[in-house]
C-alpha cells in the first residue's frame, strides 16, 4: 500500500493540512490516520459550549463526513502509528499494517500529563482531552452532586465554570497561589481565583492532591499538606506534553517539540510536522516556539499541507508567517494572547476597565514580546502589530486602546 500523502493525527492540524494538500493538488492519494474513534473535530468546545448549549456534538466536526468522499481521503480511525522509518519512506500502524508515502505529516498533538498520586490511575481520577473524555463525563456526572479539579490549567479553569453552570458543586486544588503562574501576571491570576470564589468554587491554593482512594461511591483524597477531602470525582489538568515519541523513534531533532523550519520541514527529507506537536520559527519573535492552540493548529497546518503538495509538484514553499492567537474563556472573561505571553518577562497592565477589560503587555527590554488582551477581542489585530514591530511599551497607553471600542 502506497500513498502519496500520510497523515499521522486525526486533529484540527491534520484536518487543515488536508485542505491544504487539495489546494494545490486535487488528485494525489491522501491517507489519515487517527488513533481516535472520531474524525477530527474542534476541541474547544469541550470545556465550554458544549456545556452552556451553545454548541452541539453535531457542530464539532472539522469537515462533514461527505466532504473525506468528495476530496478523496482515505480516513482510517482507530489506526495508531507506531513506527515510522524516514529513509524507506514508510510507516506501520499497530496492526502491523505497512504503508509507503511519498511526504509525511506528522500532527500528532499533545497527551495530558498525568496526575503523580497514589491512586491516580483509579476509575475515579479522569484527564480530559478527547471527545471521549468528555461523552464520559457528561455520562458520570448524572451521579454526581460533587467534583474536585487538580490543577491550573486553563482546561481545569473552563471545567470549574462548566460544572458550576450544572450547579456541581466544585473544589479547585491549585498547585501554586493562583492558575497558569508560568503565562499569567500576578495581578490577574488572582483576579481569576476572586472570580472562580465569586461563582462558589471552593479553591484551594498551593496544593495537590498526594493520595486518592475511592469507596462506595465516594472519593477521600488526601492533599500534599495532610488536609482530606471528599469528593464523587476527580478531573485533571495537570497541563499537557507533546506526542513525539513517533518522531524521536525515527530519528527526528525534537527539542520541546519535533523542530521544523519555516516551511513546516522536520530533519528529515519528506517529513513535516504542524500544529501543537511542532516547534517552529516564529519570525516575530526571531526564535523558536511550540505553541498549543487551535487557531495556531489549522494555520499551520493548512499552511504546511500546502508545502508538502508543492514539495511533490515542485512549486515554491510558502513561509509560516501567521502568529497564532491563543485564546481561553472563564465564564464571560475572555482571554486572547499572541507573542511571547511567559511570566519570567516584565509586563505591564493597561486597564480599560479593572478586572473586565485590559491589555497585559509582556516586555523585554522596555520592548513588547507578547500581549493578553481581556475582554477585547476588537485589539487583537493592535496586539499583534505590537509583538510584529518589538512596540515600544512606554509609549503605549491605556487610551490607546479605547478608540475601537464598540
Ligand atoms: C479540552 C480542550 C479545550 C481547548 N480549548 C482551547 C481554546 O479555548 N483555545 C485554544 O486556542 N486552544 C484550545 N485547546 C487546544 C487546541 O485544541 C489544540 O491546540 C489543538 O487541538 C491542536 O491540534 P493538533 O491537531 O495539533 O493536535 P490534537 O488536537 O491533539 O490532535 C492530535 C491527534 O493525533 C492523534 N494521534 C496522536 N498520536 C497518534 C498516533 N501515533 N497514531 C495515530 N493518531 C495519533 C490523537 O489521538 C489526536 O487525534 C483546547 C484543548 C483541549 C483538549
Amino acid at each position: 500500500m502506497h500513498y502519496r500523502y500520510c497523515i499521522v493525527g486525526g486533529g484540527v492540524a491534520a484536518a487543515a493540512a488536508l485542505e491544504g494538500i487539495r489546494s494545490v493538488d486535487a488528485e494525489g492519494s491522501v491517507l489519515l490516520l487517527s488513533r481516535e474513534n472520531h474524525r477530527p473535530y474542534h476541541r474547544p468546545p469541550l470545556t465550554k459550549d458544549l456545556w452552556t448549549g451553545e454548541r452541539t456534538l453535531e457542530q464539532l466536526p472539522v469537515h462533514p463526513d461527505d466532504w473525506y468522499r468528495e476530496q478523496r481521503v482515505d480516513l482510517r480511525l482507530r489506526r495508531e502509528v507506531v513506527e515510522i522509518d524516514p529513509e524507506k519512506r514508510v510507516l506501520w500502524d499497530e496492526s502491523g499494517d505497512e504503508i509507503g508515502y511519498d511526504e509525511l505529516l506528522i500532527a500528532t498533538g499533545c497527551r495530558p500529563r498525568r496526575l503523580q498520586a497514589m491512586g491516580a490511575e483509579q476509575p475515579c481520577v479522569r484527564h480530559f482531552r478527547d471527545l471521549e473524555d468528555y461523552l464520559e463525563l457528561e455520562h458520570r456526572l448524572q451521579r454526581v452532586q460533587h467534583v474536585a479539579i487538580v490543577g491550573g490549567g486553563f482546561t481545569a479553569l473552563e471545567m470549574c465554570m462548566a460544572l458550576r453552570g450544572r450547579d456541581i458543586g466544585v473544589t479547585l486544588v491549585l498547585p501554586e497561589e493562583y492558575p497558569m503562574p508560568r503565562m499569567l501576571p500576578r495581578e490577574l491570576g488572582v483576579g481569576i481565583v476572586e472570580y472562580l470564589r465569586d461563582h462558589d468554587v471552593e479553591v484551594v491554593t498551593g496544593e495537590t492532591l498526594d493520595r486518592i482512594v475511592e469507596s462506595a461511591g465516594h472519593v477521600h483524597a488526601r492533599t500534599r499538606g495532610g488536609s482530606d477531602l471528599t469528593t464523587q470525582l476527580v478531573l485533571v489538568d495537570v497541563g499537557g506534553e507533546p506526542l513525539v515519541e513517533l518522531a524521536e523513534a525515527a530519528g527526528l531533532d525534537i527539542d520541546s517539540g519535533i523542530v521544523v523550519d519555516e516551511a513546516g520541514r522536520a530533519s528529515q527529507p519528506h517529513v513535516w510536522a504542524a500544529g501543537d506537536v511542532a516547534e517552529f520559527p516564529y519570525p516575530a519573535l526571531g526564535q523558536l516556539m511550540r505553541v498549543e492552540s487551535s487557531d495556531h493548529a489549522e494555520h499551520m497546518g493548512r499552511l504546511v499541507g500546502a508545502n508538502m503538495a508543492s514539495a511533490c509538484t515542485g512549486a515554491p514553499l510558502s513561509a509560516y508567517d501567521h502568529m497564532p492567537r491563543k485564546w481561553f474563556r472563564v465564564g464571560e472573561l475572555l482571554f486572547e494572547g499572541v507573542g511571547e505571553l511567559s511570566a519570567r518577562l516584565d509586563h505591564e497592565t493597561l486597564w480599560l476597565e479593572p478586572g473586565r477589560e485590559g491589555a497585559f503587555l509582556y516586555t523585554w527590554e522596555g520592548r513588547v514580546r507578547g500581549v493578553l488582551l481581556l475582554g477585547l477581542s476588537s485589539r487583537l489585530e493592535w496586539a499583534r502589530d505590537l509583538v510584529r514591530t518589538n512596540a515600544l511599551a512606554a509609549e503605549i497607553g491605556p487610551t490607546l486602546l479605547a478608540p475601537v471600542r464598540h
